[in-house]
């Protein structure tokens, strides 16, 4: 049978990778609303790293430490809609809009990587800008899959080899809510 031209084009689920931070309040609370929210609005998450507690980078230096993981999702939902709920997220866990960049927050959900996709907007780029030169993304990413590679081919273990030193980041424990 020929296929039916006025029927939509099926959307077919990308696999992503997210980056989650928090270093204000119970982080580890935030970190599971987080990734329960994800699950709320019908995104799928597949696997969750340990925990890693890390020492600030970026322009602000004098904050707490962070609680970071990282989160292989599968979603149908489209980058920026994707983008739109990830912020939402963040607000609900109290994070103020408007507020200091790189400064501390209760909740940092970060869309690192979807699928293949490599693009650059006002609001989104893809893969994520900082993926392969902060610690305390590439740990845990690898953690979850080793082999794990940016649309151009390039390694994120090989990221992670070539890092400085500096960026302190330790696996202090297991996800604990799958
Ligand atoms: P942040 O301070 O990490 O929450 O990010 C600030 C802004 O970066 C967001 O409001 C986004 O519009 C923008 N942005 C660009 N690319 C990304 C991405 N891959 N994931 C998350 N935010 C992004």
């Amino acid at each position: 049978m020929l296929p039916n031209a006025a029927a939509p084009a099926a959307v077919s689920a990308r696999v992503g990778y997210l980056g989650l931070g928090s270093n204000v309040g119970d982080r580890g609370a935030h970190l599971r609303a987080a990734v329960a929210a994800l699950r709320e609005h019908g995104v799928e998450v597949e696997a969750i790293s340990s925990l890693y507690e890390t020492e600030p980078v970026g322009e602000i230096l004098d904050q707490p430490d962070f609680l970071n993981a990282a989160a292989r999702i599968r979603t149908e939902l489209e980058p920026e809609v994707l983008l739109d709920l990830c912020k939402a997220i963040e607000v609900e866990q109290g994070r103020m809009l408007g507020g200091q960049r790189h400064g501390p927050r209760p909740l940092d959900l970060d869309l690192l990587l979807l699928g293949d996709l490599e693009l650059e907007t006002d609001r989104l780029t893809l893969p994520h800008p900082q993926v392969r030169s902060r610690r305390f993304v590439l740990e845990p990413l690898l953690e979850l899959d080793p082999e794990l590679a940016l649309p151009d081919g390039s390694r994120l273990a090989a990221a992670l080899e070539g890092l400085g030193p500096g960026q302190a980041v330790e696996r202090v424990q297991p996800w604990v809510c799958r």
